[in-house]
């Protein structure tokens, strides 16, 4: 349920509100600021919500029902703008493209400080892998925290905040200190545990959909983060597991104007994980920004015929600017400007 505050309701009333709803035990309250109106967000027992009456509190407008199953990443919630993400003045939301570029996964200072240098121009975030879920234990699995230092110094020396993947709850802290924005991959999606933790960490969180998931689980995933009281979580279609196998996952572009109507969170699209063959990243990134996305985060390397893990599916560092140059005139045609620098 939605419990639409009428314009110039007093900080007291909707305390109020929230008191009543929390004293319920059953009922989790969110006040969430509107333009014109307050509301709060009253999420769980929907009985114990009517049963209080709100309707006839002072500062009440109505009571509107939330009947999606996904709450707080649900637009029925955003009664104003779309949510914008601000990583450290790079804004990602409806008027901008963000470009999220990097390794696949940290392997060395040198190299990761080679592709940080051949992005910096043209990407508004550095990406790379610290920790790696990897498919087989015995494949390469990261540089662990020694990555996390590698990466603050490619910031230092690039000024692009840095995207990098947690999984496990253990490294939480450590990684949040190096991270401008916590990245969750596909195949942590539905961690509960992890993403509670992540939503306390108070950064930015890139959620991936994971291999199998609806568009509806991949939201009620950005719910649990939602609910710890982070507001700054972006999402990722990253392709999703078809019969089809002729590409490594199936780009579900579908997905993009679907969240855009669904959720108030921005959207933006992996085509590398989706692709696995550096061919085709191009052209479904420019896909991408053609059916409205916010953004893409993608693999590049300096040298992808030797890099530990997806070499396949990462640009090389020197096609890098000539890629990002195709790919925001099709975000400039969508009507979006670079995500780059403070305030841009
Ligand atoms: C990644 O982005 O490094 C990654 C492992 O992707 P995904 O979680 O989408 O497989
Ligand atoms: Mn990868």
């Amino acid at each position: 349920m939605m419990i639409m505050m009428a314009p110039g309701a007093t900080p007291q009333q909707i305390d109020h509100v929230v008191t009543r709803l929390e004293d319920t035990g059953t009922v989790h309250a969110k006040v969430v600021p509107g333009a014109a109106q307050v509301a709060v967000a009253a999420i769980g027992d929907a009985a114990a919500v009517q049963q209080l009456g709100l309707h006839s509190l002072g500062g009440v407008d109505r009571v509107v029902p939330l009947s999606r199953p996904y709450k707080l990443a649900s637009s029925e919630l955003a009664h104003h703008a779309p949510s914008v993400v601000d990583v450290a003045g790079r804004r990602v939301g409806p008027d901008t493209f963000c470009i999220i570029a990097g390794p696949c996964t940290v392997e060395s200072p040198e190299q990761t400080l080679r592709v940080a240098q051949a992005v910096a121009p043209h990407a508004s975030m550095l990406r790379g892998g610290a920790f790696k879920p990897r498919t087989s234990p015995f494949a390469f699995r990261g540089l662990g925290r020694p990555a996390l230092e590698i990466l603050a110094d490619a910031r230092a020396a690039t000024g692009l905040p840095v995207v990098t993947e947690l999984t496990d709850v253990q490294e939480a802290e450590a990684l949040a200190e190096a991270a401008d924005v916590v990245q969750i991959g596909a195949r942590n999606m539905q961690n509960y545990a992890l993403l509670e933790v992540v939503g306390r960490l108070g950064k930015p969180v890139l959620i991936k959909r994971g291999l199998s998931s609806t568009l509806e689980e991949l939201l009620m995933a950005a719910d649990y983060i939602l609910k710890e009281g982070n507001e700054q979580v972006i999402l990722c279609e990253r392709g999703i597991r078809t019969f089809e196998t002729a590409t490594r996952f199936t780009l579900d572009l579908g997905a993009v104007p679907w969240l855009k109507l669904h959720t108030h969170l921005p959207v933006i699209v992996d085509p590398s994980h989706a692709a696995g063959d550096r061919r085709l990243v191009e052209a479904l990134a420019r896909g991408a920004a053609a059916v409205g996305a916010d953004g893409i985060i993608v693999e590049v390397h300096d040298d992808p015929d030797q890099a530990l893990c997806d070499g396949p599916q990462q640009l090389h560092a020197r096609d890098f600017a000539g890629f990002a140059a195709g790919v925001l005139a099709h975000a400039a045609l969508a009507g979006r400007r670079p995500a780059r620098g403070p305030g841009a």
